[in-house]
């Protein structure tokens, strides 16, 4: 069935990737949302991108980056509604710290990409974007290909998120921008109200250099990740579904629901809700499955999260220090490779060759950046201050 209306949001349980069944959800989806009705009326090139999760070059064991299975699906079914041999298709990510081949190979990607035949973007091809209704920031630049693709496919894991909370469909598009220029909108939003404000701007510039062609987005929960994510810091677990929406803040707003999380904690959907940015009304969602049927999933929250009242007091600096952990390098597990000192926003780690970095906590801003893109879960917290015991536990 072709469905027009943008907050409707596809539902499947599927228990593990080995379940066969996922590829006629994955139809479905394609079907519902017009993708394969473009594919084959179409006789002239049609370009479609996708857009993985690669945040670091992790095995897809660790459940961070895109399941290499479900790209592999994706592009089977793609490949196959091919008839008039017209579509151009492009993969890829904007990766923190290393290079896009090197990262596609370890997360498994890059050997589906070659069994199809695809192309893996280019990420020196960059273009301007600008956000009609900022409240913080107007311009950005995004990649080329994502931005000027004809049908784009966003596929993103389902994690829980230290700085955002939940990442899913929304949270993904920050991969629009490239690399290390990532970190720098830290450092211009440090605070998490303020990045949530400048994370919607960049949304709706996407939506507005997009607004007429086609975005779906497509979320794995089959595997995601608990705790303090999106990477190393969170702890796998089975979430046995796969969300697809042509809303990125509807299939949000379900995914919470779904993984039992705090809606008030989530900052970017509440500030996509306050300027009415898709639909994060439940109430005004459709689903295609009972959400009974997922009673048993229960994702746990990252530590440090709280309520967005209580995050306007984070403008102030010194209560933040007095709250709050900072990142402290586990000496036993680190590896001394430097991956934390390149990404840091503020210079808040100095880093010598052989040695385990430190941290300046005046300087720091809590982003967690350097947890993100550490390799081996070495970026541990430090013992939350005594105020913070007293007030937030
Ligand atoms: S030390 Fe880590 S958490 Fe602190 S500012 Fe640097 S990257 Fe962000
Ligand atoms: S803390 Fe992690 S990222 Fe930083 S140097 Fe150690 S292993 Fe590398």
């Amino acid at each position: 069935m072709i469905n027009e209306n943008k907050s409707y949001v596809y539902l499947y349980r599927h228990e593990n990737y080995d379940d066969i069944e996922i590829k006629s959800s994955l139809i479905d989806i394609l079907s519902s949302t017009h993708v394969i009705e473009k594919i084959e009326n179409s006789n002239t090139r049609l370009s479609i991108f996708i857009k993985l999760n690669l945040v670091g070059p992790f095995s897809p064991n660790q459940a961070i980056t895109t399941n290499p299975h479900v790209l592999d699906l994706i592009l089977e079914i793609l490949k196959e509604k091919d008839i008039n041999n017209i579509l151009d298709i492009t993969v890829g990510d904007n990766p923190a710290v290393r290079e896009e081949i090197f990262t596609m190979k370890k997360t498994g990607i890059y050997d589906i990409v070659k069994k199809h035949n695809v192309n893996i973007m280019d990420a020196s091809k960059i273009s301007k974007i600008t956000c009609p209704d900022y409240k913080l920031y107007r311009d950005f630049e995004v990649s080329t290909e994502m931005i000027d693709a004809d049908i784009f496919i966003n596929l993103p894991k389902v994690k829980t998120h230290t700085l955002a909370y939940i990442t899913v469909a929304q949270k993904n598009l920050f991969g629009l921008i490239y690399g290390l220029d990532k970190s720098a909108w830290h450092a211009k939003a440090s605070n998490p109200l303020d990045f949530a404000k400048a994370f919607n701007d960049l949304y709706l510039a996407f939506l507005n250099a997009r607004k007429d062609k086609l975005t779906l987005h497509i979320a794995d929960g089959i595997e995601g990740l608990e705790g303090d994510g999106p990477s190393t810091g969170g702890i796998k677990k089975e979430g046995k579904f796969i969300i697809a929406s042509l809303d990125a803040i509807s299939l949000d707003r379900v995914s919470i629901e779904i993984l039992k999380l705090d809606y008030n904690k989530s900052i970017l959907t509440l500030e996509a809700a306050k300027r009415n940015i898709g639909e994060a009304n439940l109430k005004n969602i459709i689903i295609n499955n009972d959400l009974n049927n997922f009673s048993d999933i229960k994702f746990k929250e990252p530590n440090n999260s709280m309520p967005n009242i209580g995050l306007r007091f984070l403008k102030i600096k010194f209560v933040k220090s007095m709250l709050f952990e900072h990142p402290k390098a586990d000496s036993e597990k680190c590896i001394k490779c430097g991956e934390c000192y390149k990404i840091c926003p503020p210079k808040a780690i100095t880093f010598e060759k052989g040695k385990v970095p430190k941290i300046n906590r005046t300087k720091c801003i809590r982003c967690w950046c350097c947890s993100e893109v550490c390799p081996k879960n070495a970026m541990g917290k430090t013992k939350r201050p005594l105020v913070g015991r007293i007030f937030l536990r």
